[in-house]
């Protein structure tokens, strides 16, 4: 079951990041199961419209398949003209105007780029689809090679054939939800979290800490200020400044538990926040972080810079009280600012 979860899951990924390569290996099979068929059926002008398109799909997805817009474009054309000429061929009636039908439809969602291009693309489309309407209307063809009548699995091509353009339409549907579910996932980790250190931000805190009132336990609140830190900005520069900063975040992501919430709480002040955690066990894992800290190095470029943290701590029992906490937890840290700092106040 967990495995077949991985599996599908994978598959979805691989489905909706490599979508070029995915939208032309689909055309080349559609195209080579219809050269063995018509082939096999005696319409040998058909059968060579599908060799050359499959050749013209193998030709892309050998070269083109990372250039994420004109390989589709070239395919679209490829599709629209293979409509067009089916049609003729066959002598019409097939089921051959679906696909630059489906292609107008989809042409939005699988190239990028202006709107005009997309428009006029899907003009092309809609041109394609009145003419393959004219030919099918007025009995046009095209005699070349031997002769076939498709009455008796007629309405078997056009099934195939609307079933090929709703799948089409179908993963373009699915490629774009996907989309905007991504979108909407970096939208959120934006709002969420700060973009230097990847922490969490005030806003985050404020709206998820009463999530945990079904805690029943103690929780620790911890609220951190790096040491003089103005006089690194101020030695070292900005730059060396910003980095001390993240590997500050690093070392409390990799310190804390699953639980836990570490947060930006501004310049180069930070919060931790423990559930169920009790006065000894937030001052151990504070401890370590500490020193930690302490043995630290932040580099950059030719630059080396080394920080201690102050840290004042407050345990509360009822979430309502987080802001008592958090004020007592910032009334300690001063303590400590003015008792030498480089140290925990509980
Ligand atoms: P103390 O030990 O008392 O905390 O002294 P401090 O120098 O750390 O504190 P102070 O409040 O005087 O200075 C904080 C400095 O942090 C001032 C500000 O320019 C700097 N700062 C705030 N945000 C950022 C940032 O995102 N990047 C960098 N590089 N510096 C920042
Ligand atoms: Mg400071
Ligand atoms: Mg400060």
């Amino acid at each position: 079951m967990f495995l077949r979860g991985i599996l599908v899951g994978k598959i979805l990924k691989f489905l909706s990041n490599a979508k070029n390569k995915v939208f032309l290996s689909t055309c080349l099979a559609v195209h080579i199961i219809s050269f063995i068929f018509y082939l096999q059926m005696g319409s040998v002008a058909v059968a060579v419209v599908n060799a050359i398109s499959s050749l013209i799909y193998v030709i892309l997805l050998i070269t083109h398949y990372k250039d994420s817009d004109g390989s589709i474009v070239i395919a679209f054309f490829e599709i629209m003209c293979f409509s067009i000429l089916s049609e003729l061929l066959l002598s019409g009636n097939l089921g051959y105007m679906y696909f630059p039908l489906g292609m107008v439809s989809v042409i939005s969602h699988l190239v990028s780029g202006k709107k005009t291009k997309i428009f006029l693309l899907q003009l092309v489309g809609i041109i394609t689809t009145v003419i393959i309407f004219f030919i099918d209307a007025d009995n046009i063809m095209i005699k070349i090679g031997p002769q076939v009548d498709y009455d008796e699995i007629r309405y078997c091509i056009i099934f195939s054939n609307i079933l090929v353009a709703l799948i089409n339409m179908m993963y373009v549907s699915f490629l774009y939800l996907e989309g905007q579910e991504r979108n909407r996932a970096a939208l959120q980790y934006s709002i969420d979290h700060d973009p230097l250190t990847g922490l969490y931000n005030r806003r985050f805190f404020y709206a998820h800490v009463n999530d945990y009132e079904s805690y029943k336990g103690k929780y620790a609140i911890a609220m951190m200020d790096i040491d003089n830190f103005k006089s690194i900005n101020d030695n070292y520069g900005h730059k060396l400044g910003d980095a001390a900063l993240v590997s500050m975040a690093d070392i409390l992501k990799a310190s804390l538990n699953e639980t836990d919430i570490a947060v930006r709480w501004g310049g180069e002040e930070f919060i931790v926040f423990m559930p169920d955690t009790d006065e000894n066990i937030a001052f151990e894992s504070l401890s370590a972080i500490l020193e930690k800290i302490r043995n630290n190095v932040t580099t950059l470029d030719d630059k080396k810079v080394s920080f201690t943290v102050t840290i004042g701590l407050a345990v509360k029992s009822k979430i309502a009280d987080f802001e008592k906490a958090i004020n007592d937890a910032d009334r300690r840290l001063y303590r400590g600012k003015n008792n030498g700092k480089n140290k925990i106040v509980k």
